[in-house]
């Protein structure tokens, strides 16, 4: 199947008043590094602090009749946005993670009402779990990334940048399996197809961009990053987000744990938001040089808040980090 800007348009449509529509803010210390318009798309706002929530219910407005209980697997956001849209539809939510997923995202998910459930070390464990889940009658699964609805949901995101920057040249987007980047992407360059559409992710674990590298699907080894929402493959039967991320995405750009550990010293001291590892990797990219030739309005998607605050407090306060096997070298800001 083919998603068009049509599917993205409906969903807008569906989604209205269920999420929020957020802010683009200018931020002046960015377009002061960059020498471009720079903006930031607020997606912490959203109730559930993370952008997943368009998707979530764009698909769980979409399921067949009869269905009683929603399931995903999750990286801990988008399971807090199923979690969202059932207790709004009155429905039931089994939202399987694997022991990678910190504390805070699973007690948010629990607070819903929600059922989190641990399985595994990695989020291929929590996706057969809730593959077998949705099995039952009335128990409809809901991809974090590969699914029509959900993909169309995060293409909001897009429509309403370029609503409120018609001449954006440049847009990064996070990008873990893809669903944001494709629907924002698909979003982009239907409405401007000159725009330059750059997909970020850690090195650590990269999964789309080893996939695009090597034509098809492939797996990564999924190790602790300061970037968790990040976190995870990108499904060996992918149908939709890989197809159009590889088409639609210009470039994909890596950035290391210590870039990503900068860039949230510096959108925290200078811009003064709170937001996980995995928003700030454009910005690490920016601040880092990896992205040449910028040209402004340059926009990036912060795309959630849900950190684990004892971490948080180390990276801005300068401390070392361990992820892992992997250590951290800490540094103060401005030091
Ligand atoms: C899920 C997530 C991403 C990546 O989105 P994909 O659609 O999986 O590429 C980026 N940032 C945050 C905070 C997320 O929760």
């Amino acid at each position: 199947m083919n998603l068009t800007l049509s599917d993205i348009l409906a969903a807008q449509k569906t989604i209205a008043g269920k999420v929020v529509r957020t802010p683009l803010l200018p931020s002046r210390h960015l377009s002061a590094v960059t020498g471009a318009p720079f903006f930031l798309k607020m997606e912490t706002m959203q109730p559930t602090g993370a952008f997943k929530l368009r998707g979530a219910t764009n698909a769980a407005q979409n399921v067949p009749e009869g269905t009683h209980t929603l399931t995903c697997c999750s990286t801990g956001n988008h399971g807090r946005g199923v979690a969202y849209a059932a207790r709004n539809l009155g429905l039931k939510a089994v939202i399987c993670m694997s022991s990678l997923v910190p504390q805070t995202k699973i007690d948010g998910i629990k607070a819903l009402g929600a059922e989190a459930r641990i399985v595994g070390s990695s989020q291929d464990d929590a996706l057969a779990e809730c593959l077998a889940l949705a099995q039952e009658d009335g128990i409809a699964e809901i991809s974090p990334f590969d699914d029509p609805f959900v993909i169309a949901g995060q293409g909001t995101v897009g429509l309403e940048i370029l609503e409120e920057v018609p001449d954006l040249k440049t847009l990064l987007v996070p990008l873990s399996g893809g669903g944001l980047a494709a629907g924002v992407a698909l979003a982009a360059k239907t409405i401007t197809p000159s725009i330059r559409l750059i997909g970020l992710t850690m090195d650590r674990g990269a999964a789309m961009k080893a996939s695009i590298d090597a034509g098809h699907p492939v797996e990564v080894p999924e190790v602790a990053s300061l970037a968790d929402s990040l976190g995870g493959g990108i499904g060996l039967t992918n149908k939709l987000s890989f197809r159009m991320c590889r088409d639609l995405l210009d470039d994909v750009v890596l950035v290391t744990e210590e870039e990503i550990y900068r860039a949230m010293q510096v959108l925290y001291y200078e811009d003064s938001h709170v937001a996980e590892g995995a928003c700030v990797v454009g910005i690490a990219a920016c601040l880092s040089g990896k992205l040449t030739g910028l040209t402004g309005p340059v926009a990036t998607i912060i795309t959630g808040r849900n950190v684990d605050m004892d971490q948080f407090t180390r990276v801005v306060t300068g401390q070392d980090i361990k992820l892992g096997d992997y250590h951290l070298k800490g540094a103060a800001y401005g030091a």
